[in-house]
């Protein structure tokens, strides 16, 4: 294979691998073989995040809604795709930008207030705005701290 053609097959794998697949997917198939694009999973998700992606295949947009694990989406496909609901859901974690309103020196917890699991604190600092910072071992993943965010500015993904 060319070097051209390799360099293009990274791009394209590190582009699949990008896109949030609901919880419970095995991590050890290529999601893309496996997902016959039937949709059960977007009609079932009771938040409605789960949206076709590129090519048509499901992926999680978390400027939508949050994650609640209620396990629809993986009790509803017909393909060997999910791994027991006894697992831990993913490997995903929020990540703050620069963009953060914090680091502009402007007061703003949307994302604390909207953390369950406490996941995000706010470090004190006199005469500055509090910095946000994110446990990642309590961090679950919920994507519920992207849609207050006013700025946009939390990511959440693979890890
Ligand atoms: S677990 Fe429930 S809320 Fe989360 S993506 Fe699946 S169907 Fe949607
Ligand atoms: S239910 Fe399963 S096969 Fe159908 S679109 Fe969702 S992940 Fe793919
Ligand atoms: S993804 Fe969920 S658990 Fe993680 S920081 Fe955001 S709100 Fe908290």
């Amino acid at each position: 294979m060319s070097s051209i053609n390799q360099s293009r097959r990274r791009l394209f794998s590190r582009k699949k691998n990008d896109a949030v697949r609901p919880p419970w997917v095995k991590q050890t198939i290529e999601f893309t073989d496996e997902c016959t694009r039937c949709d059960k999973c977007i009609s079932a998700c009771e938040t409605q995040i789960i949206i076709k992606g590129d090519g048509g295949f499901p992926e999680v947009d978390f400027k939508i809604d949050e994650c609640t694990f209620c396990q629809e989406c993986a009790n509803v496909c017909p393909e060997d795709i999910f791994e027991s609901t006894d697992t831990a859901p993913w490997q995903v974690k929020a990540n703050i930008q620069d963009n953060c309103m914090a680091y502009q020196g402007i007061w703003c917890q949307s994302c604390k207030d909207a953390c369950d699991p406490r996941a995000i604190s706010f470090s004190l600092a006199i005469g500055k705005a509090p910095l946000p910072k994110i446990d990642i071992e309590a961090c679950t993943g919920c994507g519920a701290c992207v849609a207050p965010c006013p700025s946009t500015a939390i990511l959440v993904r693979n890890v």
